[in-house]
C-alpha cells in the first residue's frame, strides 16, 4: 500500500475529448479520482502527498505495440553503425569500439543501412576482417533481418561453400560458392551455433547466444531506454526461449518495470498446442498474448516480397523486388488457420501486397472453420496493402501495426527504388479512412523508441530529405497521440493503460511541453522528466529513479 499522491500544477492531458482535470489522485497503484485539487485531496483515504507538476504536462504512459527489448539492449551495448555512410565508416566505428572495449570476446555492431553506403553494397567478411581476423566480428543490418560476419565467425561455425541456403533466407556467395559473409532472414539460424535457439524458416534469427551477465545488462539498458521516453507498456514482437527466460527472471527478481505483452515466435506453435495454450496467459505485468509469424522479408533490407508492387516483375527481376516469402504459401496458411483453431492471437509480419493477401485469406478461412470471436489478428508493418485489402482488413477486424519513423528515415530510398508506390509505405491515412485503428509503434531497435517522434512522423510523413511521402496518408495530431496510448492498449486487450481515468493503472508521464499544443515540429524534442508505473516513480531524468547507473 502506497501513500496517496495528488498530481497538480500543470496541464493534465488524457488525449480524449473530455475537459482537462486540474488534479489526479493516485492510490494503491491506480488512478482514484480526477477533478479539482481540493476534490482529489478530499477523496484520498489518508493525507496525500502532493506532486507539483510545476507547469509540466501529465499524460498517460505510452504503449509500444511492437518492439524487441533484448535486441534493443544489444543495439545500446554494441557499436552504433546507424551513422555509417560508407564501409570505411563501418570498419572505423568497429575499430573504435574494439579499442574502447579491449576485453570483449567478439566485436558486434548494429544498424548499418546498405542503401546509404557510398559503396552501394553490404559489407563483406573481407571488409570485417580488417577490424579483427582472430576474434568474431559481426554487424547487424538496421532491419534486424540479417548480419554480415567476418571469416572468424564462419570458420568457428563451420560455414563453407557446401553450406546450403535455407528457403526463406539469403546467403551471398562468391564465384566458387563460398559465402561472402552476408546471412539474411532464415539463413540467420546458421549463426546461432550449437545450442543456440533455432527457428528454421519462422523468421530472422536474432536470438544469438549471450552470457547471463550480458543478457541482464542489455535487458536493463533497454528497459531504461523505454522508460526514459515515457513508454510504460510494451509488446515484444518476437519472443523465443531467450527472451522468455529474460522476462521471467526479471519478473522474479522484481526488476521488470515495463508492463509486457509477449508474442511467442511461430517456430514453437507445435509445442504451444502440446501444452494446451489456447488463449492469453499472465497478468497485468507480464502476459503471453499471442504468436508472431513472418510472411516475407524486410523492406529496409529489400528482402520483402514486393512482386505485386513492382509492375508485375517476378521477384528477382531487380528494381529492389528480389524478396521472398518465409514459408510456402500453403504452410503459412495452415499455420495461421491452426492458430485460430487453437484460440491464439496472431501477429504476422507482412510487407508486400501478395503476402498481406495470403494472411487475410488465411484469417478468413480460419475464422470460417473455427469461429472464436475474441481472437485478435494483426499484420505487423503492413507496408503496401492495396485499397481492397485495407477495406478487407476493416471488415475482418485485422489491425495493421506500422512504424512511422521507418517511413521518415527510409522513404527517400524506398521511393527511389520502387517508384511512386514507395510513397504509399505505411498508409496510415487510408487505414483511418477505412475505420481501422491507428496504432503507432517503434519496432525498436529498428527505430528509436521515442513515441512523440513517431507521432510527428505519422502526422507529417516528412522524409530525411524534407519531402513529404504520401500526403494523403497523413493523420491528425489527436489520432496520432491516441495511437501511442489508447489504441495500442485496446489492441492489447487493455482498458487499464493508455488512459488517465478512475480505476486505470497509475502509469503516468511528466513532459516538459504539452504535445497537444506544442508546434508539431517540436514533438520529437519534448522531454520526459518522470515516468511512473503503478503509482511508483520508475524513472526520473534527474537520476532519482532508474535501473542503471
Ligand atoms: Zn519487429
Amino acid at each position: 500500500m502506497s501513500d496517496p499522491v495528488v498530481f497538480t500544477g500543470g496541464p493534465i492531458e488524457t488525449f480524449d475529448d473530455g475537459p482537462e482535470p486540474e488534479a489526479v489522485l493516485v492510490e494503491d497503484g491506480a488512478v482514484h479520482a480526477l477533478g479539482t485539487t481540493s476534490d482529489c485531496e478530499a477523496a484520498a483515504t489518508s493525507s496525500p502527498r502532493r506532486v507539483d507538476l510545476e507547469g509540466r504536462t501529465l499524460v498517460p504512459g505510452f504503449v509500444d505495440a511492437h518492439m524487441h527489448l533484448l535486441l534493443h539492449g544489444c543495439r545500446l551495448d554494441w557499436a552504433d553503425l546507424s551513422g555509417a555512410r560508407s564501409i570505411e565508416d563501418i570498419v572505423r566505428l568497429l575499430r573504435d569500439y574494439a579499442d574502447a572495449h579491449p576485453g570483449v570476446a567478439s566485436i558486434d555492431g548494429y544498424g548499418y543501412d546498405q542503401t546509404v553506403l557510398a559503396e552501394g553494397r553490404h559489407p563483406t567478411a573481407v571488409d570485417l576482417d580488417r577490424v579483427d581476423r582472430a576474434r568474431p566480428v559481426s554487424v547487424q543490418h538496421i532491419s534486424g533481418h540479417g548480419y554480415v560476419v567476418n571469416s572468424a565467425v564462419m570458420r568457428n561455425l563451420g560455414i563453407s561453400a557446401s553450406t546450403p541456403t535455407p528457403s526463406g533466407g539469403r546467403i551471398d556467395r562468391g564465384e566458387a560458392g563460398e559465402p561472402t559473409g552476408l546471412f539474411f532472414d532464415s539463413a540467420c539460424d546458421l549463426l546461432t551455433g550449437e545450442g543456440g535457439v533455432k527457428i528454421r524458416n519462422h523468421g530472422p534469427n536474432f536470438h544469438l547466444p549471450m552470457t547471463p551477465e550480458d543478457r541482464r545488462r542489455r535487458f536493463d539498458l533497454a528497459q531504461e531506454s523505454f522508460l526514459s521516453v515515457g513508454v510504460t507498456t510494451v509488446c515484444d514482437a518476437q519472443v523465443s526461449s531467450r527472451e522468455l527466460m529474460a522476462y521471467l527472471q526479471a519478473r522474479d527478481e522484481g526488476s521488470l518495470l515495463l508492463r509486457t505483452h509477449m508474442l511467442l515466435l511461430s517456430s514453437g506453435l507445435e509445442h504451444l498446442r502440446e501444452i494446451g495454450l489456447s488463449s492469453t496467459v499472465g497478468n497485468e505485468r507480464l502476459e503471453i498474448s499471442g504468436v508472431k509469424f513472418y510472411a516475407d522479408g524486410s523492406v529496409l533490407a529489400r528482402t520483402a516480397f514486393l512482386a505485386g508492387e513492382c509492375c508485375g516483375h517476378a521477384p528477382g527481376a531487380g528494381r529492389g523486388d528480389d524478396g521472398y516469402l518465409y514459408h510456402e504459401p500453403q504452410e503459412l496458411h495452415d499455420l495461421l488457420v491452426e492458430a485460430q483453431r487453437l484460440g491464439l492471437a496472431t501477429a504476422t509480419h507482412s510487407q508486400g501486397s501478395v503476402p498481406i493477401g495470403m494472411v487475410l485469406d488465411a484469417i478468413a478461412a480460419g475464422r470460417a472453420q473455427s469461429p472464436r470471436p475474441g481472437v485478435v489478428h494483426r499484420i505487423e508493418h503492413c507496408g503496401f496493402p492495396t485499397d481492397e485489402q485495407i477495406a478487407r482488413m476493416a471488415q475482418l477486424g485485422v489491425v495493421p501495426v506500422p512504424q512511422p519513423v521507418q517511413l521518415h528515415e527510409h522513404a527517400d530510398e524506398i521511393v527511389e527504388d520502387l517508384g511512386p508506390i514507395g510513397a504509399r509505405f505505411y498508409p496510415y491515412g487510408a487505414f483511418q479512412r477505412a475505420g481501422l485503428p491507428v496504432v503507432i509503434s517503434s519496432d525498436a531497435p529498428v527505430t528509436d523508441p521515442n513515441p512523440l517522434r513517431a507521432a510527428w512522423a505519422a502526422i507529417t510523413r516528412e522524409t530525411v530529405s524534407g519531402a513529404v511521402a504520401g500526403e494523403d496518408f497523413r493523420i491528425d495530431r489527436t489520432t496520432a497521440l491516441a495511437g501511442l496510448t489508447r489504441s495500442p492498449a485496446a489492441l492489447l486487450g487493455r482498458r487499464d493503460v493508455g488512459v488517465i481515468a478512475p480505476g486505470a493503472a497509475a502509469d503516468l508521464v511528466l513532459l516538459d511541453d504539452n504535445p497537444m499544443t506544442a508546434d508539431v515540429g517540436a514533438l520529437p524534442r519534448i522531454g520526459v522528466t518522470e515516468t511512473w508505473i503503478g503509482g511508483a516513480l520508475a524513472w526520473a531524468a534527474d537520476g532519482r529513479a532508474g535501473l542503471t547507473d
